[in-house]
């Protein structure tokens, strides 16, 4: 029997797009499908949404969302059909999805996104006639507020599942707004949406929801310490038991270096050395030296301090000094991008930085760079380290998350039975890094090593199959519980 569930998401790639959210969101409806789950996807409406999707049909509308008008379109990505929720007082802006052009966050987020869970919520228990899902699968605290919406309804409602992919992102708001978000005076309890005196939106859905996931077995594990949960750790321990890890894949119709339009020559295992001009363009196109031997790293990344890249900056000085490149292209703070373009200024030629973001430059960051470095301090799962397996750039990472366990360690004892894919460091810091920077170094000089590494990685299975698989006994084991 299909299984219908209704996604709920702020990002869904490639409509709209800031991180890993936006290509799990973009890869599910396909994956699933393979697996008898048919998935419908409710997004804001947000002006490149619109762009992309073009004219929808209405299905569904409201005389007052928040403050004004407020209607739902359906229309097709791919094969999967995508709903938009279209709030132009809500969503109609010229900066980001959640900041302004300077990057301050609006100042009615809450609205915003209470919005989105509350039709999810509707679409959820049975407000269009021709899609009574079976699943509300919320992801992350922008959409956390769907579950918590259906619990406070008294209406039958289907299944909910929450997904955190990022538990440093949580919306809390002040808990005056809990009437005008269209809440019950009861919510505001511990077993209900109240988070340590504020209105906690992943925490209600946290709370509330059925199962809960995240996007790797080992984050599921460090979020109920209190080192990682961010004060959610409390919770998450007292429902362990519906808490599943499940690894995120590649899109392999996104990512795949025989098929990738972005780069400039496509090649797969057999033809690694086809690569090389995907290098040469990464270096003439960052205006690096056109240098063949010297070491080249690629960073494509949110810049912030989650991502670890003043680890890196204390290792630009050794680094230089032993012959290698770096190819960075990424966007946050300011702090970060300046240090970075200092560095490009210090090494002409040899650090390339862009600040800013863009899809092809990130694919043939991947195409063309020898290692791909992630060193995170924490990693839900890490969707870059996965594409870097699959083009050949070899990861080093820190050992944390879903980087701990997507990454084989080229220990002494996996270099020997062949089967390493990768560099882990750690504790995350800048000293274990310039270990690990200068090991992968050093390898890389052997070319018969780094060569079965690079095969190693492609030829790991990092695509949907398996998690896709994993999702679709999540949802049914979420309906059994409530039946
Ligand atoms: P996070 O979601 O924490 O930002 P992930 O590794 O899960 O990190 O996902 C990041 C996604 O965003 C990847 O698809 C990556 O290629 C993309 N990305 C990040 N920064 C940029 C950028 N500056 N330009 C293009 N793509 C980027």
């Amino acid at each position: 029997m299909t299984l219908r569930v209704l996604a709920v998401a702020s990002e869904m790639s490639p409509l709209v797009k800031t991180g890993g959210l936006a290509d799990v969101v973009g890869a599910l409806p396909g994956a699933l499908a393979n697996e008898g789950v048919e998935t419908r996807t409710l997004v804001p409406g947000f002006p490149e949404v619109l762009h992309a999707l073009g004219a929808g049909e209405t299905v569904l509308s409201f005389d007052d969302l928040f403050g004004g008008p407020a209607w739902v379109h359906a229309g097709r990505l791919h094969e999967a059909i995508v709903y938009t929720l279209i709030a132009p007082h809500l969503y109609a802006r010229t900066g980001g999805p959640y900041t302004d052009a300077q990057g301050i966050d609006y100042p009615d987020n809450a609205f915003r996104f209470a919005a989105l869970a509350w039709v999810g919520a509707q679409i959820a228990q049975g407000a269009l006639a021709d899609f009574a899902p079976d699943v509300l699968h919320a992801h992350d605290w922008q959409a956390a507020l769907a579950p918590a919406y259906s619990h406070y309804s008294g209406k039958p409602r289907p299944a909910t599942v929450v997904t955190i992919h990022n538990i440093a992102f949580q919306g809390q708001f002040p808990k005056e707004l809990l009437a005008p978000l269209r809440l019950p005076p009861a919510s505001f309890r511990m077993e209900g949406v109240e988070y340590y005196g504020s209105i906690g939106f992943l925490k209600a859905g946290l709370q509330l929801c059925d199962r809960i996931t995240t996007v790797s077995p080992s984050y599921a594990q460090e979020i109920e310490t209190p080192e990682f949960g961010m004060g959610l750790d409390g919770l998450l321990r007292a429902r362990a038991e519906i808490v599943n890890g499940i690894l995120n894949g590649a899109d392999e119709n996104v990512w795949n270096p025989a098929t990738d339009t972005r780069i400039v020559a496509r090649y797969d295992a057999s033809t690694l050395s086809v690569r090389t001009e995907n290098r040469t363009a990464l270096q003439k196109r960052m205006h690096l030296d056109a240098d063949p031997d010297a070491f080249l790293l690629g960073v494509v990344s949110r810049m912030s301090w989650q991502k670890g890249h003043d680890m890196l900056l204390a290792n630009l000085p050794s680094m230089m000094a032993r012959h290698s490149q770096l190819a960075l292209i990424g966007a946050g703070e300011k702090h970060l991008e300046e240090s970075f373009l200092a560095a490009q200024e210090a090494y002409p030629g040899r650090v390339a930085v862009w600040i800013g973001y863009s899809e092809n430059m990130a694919h043939l960051i991947q195409a063309g760079a020898d290692a791909f470095l992630v060193p995170s301090r924490f990693e839900p799962c890490g969707l870059t380290q996965l594409y870097a397996l699959r083009y050949g750039a070899v990861p080093i990472v820190s050992r944390v998350g879903g980087l701990k366990d997507t990454i084989i360690d080229a220990n002494d004892m996996a270099l020997q039975a062949g089967v390493a894919t990768g560099f882990q460091f750690s504790p995350p810091t800048a000293e274990t890094l310039a270990v690990a920077l200068c090991k992968a170094q050093g390898v890389f000089k052997d070319k018969k090593t780094w060569r079965k590494m690079q095969s190693n990685g492609m030829g790991a299975d990092v695509s949907w199959r398996h998690p896709a698989r994993r999702y679709a006994a999540l949802y049914r084991e979420a309906i059994a519980a409530r039946s």
